[in-house]
């Protein structure tokens, strides 16, 4: 990350990372487009289905920099525009509640097509909104949702749109600058959204029978498009328009209902995708609104867009950077096999707010990253933990410090976190072990440091929970660990002379070591004494070879105990597995 060389450290901390630098800029933009007026950034999420945690950056992007900005003392929105007058375009996999009868309604707006069976909203827009609401709770995003059905059905914009159909003749100029044979102007299922693979984005655009265009028709060019008051689809065409009168006729390709309806008093379409952004830019005086890169393409919607929101409605394209892919990791068995993607709610299962807004808020939006649902997540929580350590001593580099900042809270609060921070891993190992038992857990958290033991497990919590979840949900079967319920007596006695004499040297400084710390020098002291130097010697002290000896005697311990060569660090598995379990299973 580029760091300010200032010497200044208040200067430092507010303008060396990306968050800060949007900030300068939007409110420098801000005060110039409309000085006085709150600022304003915005996102778009279409609730098509299920929405991917990838697209959570469409959101966190402008959220972070709304924060920074509100932190500065300015007063600013951030919209949410939920884009559920979109058409439905496809029934996706793997969603409980569904079946291939949801083909029918493709075509409809959002907002028409029913909800999935049990669910308790009212159709399939709110029902995948409602998830994402709530994720976005957790998060401490703040925002004003807009739904486009409510904004398009009460005529708010009714103005832009009897503009947009008067000046069609420049639109369509516009929009002819970019055309190609294969380029219809398609909105692309989530304006953000990078298709999981070749096959579906095959799917998604062969999905309609009319997919949505640009407005372009063997009639003429027309920026509207009327759904059907016959079948509610949008498969219609518009045959003609008067300026004057603001008749409008239309045909539905599907069933071949006509009708002409006023446009001055007609409320039951829409803007085509590549006039409706732009529009809305123009409507909401939107300063910074980010989009994936597949919109740096020229003729995007967003390139497009520029040249219509200046030409036509007389605004200005908003500060927009383009953000890389968020990939995931350690879900491509469970995508396939389930048939569905991550959601900012899954990730919040396994991983605490601050985590997950730590992630968005230490990488510029141009780069990449992965969300870890594998083994990494356990790194991922070591390297928070020692930013943290970091931060609460003074030692952190401004640009981390910053990421912190704005990952552990809010302008004006801090998200609720866990009182009792223990290693990840160590909570994880925990709930391996005991599956999940309360009581058994609470006993090995009670002795992990005797001088200062955890007595109550709301003190580890969410922490735990999280650590709970992650390893039920997405550790697989068979890098779970299983105690052996009974010990493995061919093995014990086939054991050479030096493996029984390390055991012993476990075995009777168990009682006397029993604690996270404890444990960890006697297992890492056992080796070390027979081969004839202080259990306390240190690395310096000690030959090379020593190394080899505590691993060939971990690998024991672990043979001995859980009956794999490998398995939660040693100290948590034998406080975990308990004295009495520990003796029994090693006792030749
Ligand atoms: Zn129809």
């Amino acid at each position: 990350m580029a760091q300010s060389t200032s010497t200044d450290t208040q200067e430092t901390v507010e303008h060396t990372d990306w968050v800060s630098r949007y900030a300068d800029d939007v409110i420098a933009e801000s005060e110039r487009r409309a000085p006085g007026k709150p600022v304003v950034v915005a996102s778009g999420l279409s609730p098509s289905g299920p929405i991917h945690l990838g697209n959570l950056r469409e959101v966190m992007t402008p959220h972070l920099v709304a924060d920074e900005i509100r932190r500065r003392g300015h007063s600013v929105r951030h919209l949410i525009s939920w884009d559920d007058y979109d058409r439905y375009r496809k029934v996706p996999n793997g969603v409980p509640g569904t079946d291939a009868s949801w083909a029918e309604h493709i075509g409809k707006p959002l907002t028409s097509v029913p909800a999935p069976a049990g669910s308790a909203y009212p159709n399939w827009a709110e029902h995948f909104k409602a998830a994402m609401v709530a994720a976005l709770a957790d998060l401490g995003v703040e925002f004003d949702g807009i739904s486009q059905t409510a904004q398009y059905t009460s005529g708010t914009y009714r103005e832009q749109i009897l503009h947009a159909m008067k000046h069609r003749g420049d639109i369509d100029a516009i929009l002819d600058q970019y055309r190609t044979k294969k380029d219809t102007g398609k909105k692309p299922q989530q304006k953000n959204q990078k298709p999981v693979d070749e096959a579906e984005l095959e799917a998604a655009e062969g999905s309609g029978a009319a997919d949505e265009d640009d407005g372009s028709s063997g009639a003429g060019y027309y920026p509207y498009k009327p759904f059907c008051g016959e079948c509610g689809k949008d498969l219609t065409t518009v045959t003609s328009y008067d300026d004057d009168t603001t008749e409008l006729s239309y045909t539905c390709t599907l069933d071949g209902f006509t009708e002409t309806v006023l446009l001055s008093e007609f409320n039951r379409g829409k803007l085509v995708w590549k006039v409706d952004w732009p529009m809305r830019w123009a409507y909401e005086g939107v300063i910074f609104e980010p989009s994936g890169v597949d919109h740096s393409s020229p003729g995007s919607s967003f390139q497009v867009g520029g040249q219509i929101v200046d030409r036509i409605f007389g605004g200005k394209q908003p500060i927009g950077p383009m953000y890389a892919f968020v990939g995931i990791s350690g879900m491509a068995k469970m995508s396939s096999s389930k048939g569905g993607v991550p959601t900012p709610g899954d990730a919040l299962q396994i991983m605490e707010p601050q985590i997950l807004r730590w992630l968005y808020a230490r990488r510029r939006p141009n780069q990449s990253f992965k969300i870890a649902f594998d083994q990494e997540i356990q790194r991922l929580y070591d390297e928070w933990d020692k930013l943290s350590g970091k931060v609460a001593d003074g030692s952190a580099l401004p640009a981390d410090a910053a990421a912190h900042t704005r990952a552990v809270g809010v302008a004006g609060r801090e998200l609720p976190r866990t009182p009792r921070p223990l290693p990840y891993r160590t909570l994880a190992s925990v709930a391996d072990v005991t599956a999940g038992d309360t009581e058994q857990t609470l006993r090995i958290l009670s002795e992990l440091d005797p001088e200062n033991p955890v007595t109550d497990l709301v003190t580890v919590r969410p922490r735990l929970d999280k650590a709970e979840t992650w390893i039920t949900k997405y550790v697989p079967a068979e890098s779970r660990t299983i105690v052996r319920t009974e010990p493995d007596t061919e093995a014990l006695a086939a054991l050479d002379e030096a493996s029984r004499a390390s055991i012993r040297l476990l075995l009777d400084g168990l009682d006397s070591h029993w604690s996270l710390d404890g444990l960890t020098h006697l297992v890492y002291g056992v080796p070390k004494v027979q081969a004839g130097f202080p259990a306390d010697a240190t690395p310096k002290e000690l030959p090379a070879e020593i190394k080899g000896a505590q691993r060939t005697f971990f690998a024991l311990l672990y043979d001995l105990l859980v009956g794999r060569d490998t398995g939660p660090r040693l100290p948590t598995l034998l406080l975990a597995v308990g004295a009495d379990r520990v003796r029994k299973l090693l006792s030749a």
